[in-house]
């Protein structure tokens, strides 16, 4: 009886597994297609100065809305695409994508346009040979400065191969590409070795945000990056600002830039341009006085 039991149990086991399989399989495909089908968007989330309230720059976050008209997250098929190596092809369009859009932007708001649009790349896509000759040849038939793309990278990506990730960056950064460290501070390792990485911008991850109030620890931890990043010439932002409590706290600890759901969440090109032209009509700092206006 018991050898029947377990028997039935592998049946079970076993079909979990192949329908896990399976459905992995079926988004597998799905995402091969979603590009040639145009199936994937950009939105683009402020980033502001918080000294001044203005945005200057945009993070542009992908969207894919399959055949079945569902939206599904990029958490959701991010990795799977870095797996299965669609990430390559699915990075390029997005950087295809961000500078057309600068571009775009350029005609349609003039000097309202963002300065900067920041863009998250993988870490297979860094690894590719030509990454940074293909960067170079998108912008400029798109007749876009380097300067005004971000390559935004995570701490475990270019701590998990230092010296390749290192190299890759600094033909970036010659070639006049800005450089951010995205999520920073999942990984304390890194703190005492960030001055080996050619880097820009140091992008708070929404973590330390969030436990800003919750006892010492974070304030204190922060309030030591953001000393580091200025002694090393850095920017920060911090990821996550979702309410003026915390946008209080991270002005407090000296922090330039913000990013989050108190300014806006990310929007549609079209929602972005009308936010920049709202953005432009308010008295600057005005985030603490009537947050949220979209
Ligand atoms: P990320 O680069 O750290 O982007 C910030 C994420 O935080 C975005 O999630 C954004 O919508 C979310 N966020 C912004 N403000 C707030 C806030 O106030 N509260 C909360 N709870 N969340 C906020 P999203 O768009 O779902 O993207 C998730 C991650 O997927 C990104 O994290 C990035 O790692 C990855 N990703 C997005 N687009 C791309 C892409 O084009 N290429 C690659 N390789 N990865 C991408
Ligand atoms: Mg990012
Ligand atoms: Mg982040
Ligand atoms: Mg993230």
């Amino acid at each position: 009886e018991a050898k029947a039991t377990g028997k039935a149990n592998y049946v079970v086991f076993d079909c979990a597994l192949r329908d896990k399989a399976k459905a992995r399989l079926k988004i597998e495909n799905e995402i091969r297609l979603a590009i040639e089908r145009e199936e994937f968007s950009l939105l683009y989330q402020p980033i502001v100065s918080l000294e001044s309230g203005r945005t200057e720059s945009v993070e542009a976050l992908i969207r894919w809305k399959n055949e079945d008209g569902e939206l599904i997250e990029p958490e959701e098929f991010i990795s799977i695409a870095e797996e299965t190596g669609m990430i390559v092809p699915i990075g390029n369009w997005v950087l295809r994508e961000a500078c057309r859009q600068i571009a775009q932007w350029e005609e349609t708001l003039g000097p309202l346009a963002p300065v900067c649009v920041h863009v998250n790349v993988s870490r297979r896509q860094l690894a590719l040979p030509n990454f940074a000759s293909f960067i170079l040849e998108t912008t400029q038939h798109y007749g876009v400065e380097p300067g005004r793309l971000h390559i935004e990278v995570t701490e475990s990506m270019i701590m998990h191969d230092r010296e390749a990730s290192i190299a890759i960056l600094c033909d970036l950064k010659e070639l006049g590409f800005k450089i951010d460290i995205d999520d920073f501070g999942t990984g304390y390792s890194s703190l005492s070795c960030l001055h080996a990485f050619p880097i820009d911008v140091l992008k708070i991850d929404r973590e330390f945000v969030s436990n800003l109030n919750h006892g010492q620890d974070f304030g204190a931890l922060l309030h030591t990056i953001v000393a580091l990043a200025d002694n090393l010439n850095l920017k920060v932002v911090a990821e996550g600002i979702e309410n003026t409590n915390q946008l209080t706290l991270i002005q407090a600890l000296g922090c330039e830039f913000g990013q989050g759901y108190l300014f806006s969440k990310p929007l549609l090109p079209e929602d972005l341009e009308q936010f920049l032209r709202n953005d432009a009509a308010r008295p600057p700092c005005h985030w603490d006085v009537s947050p949220i206006q979209t």
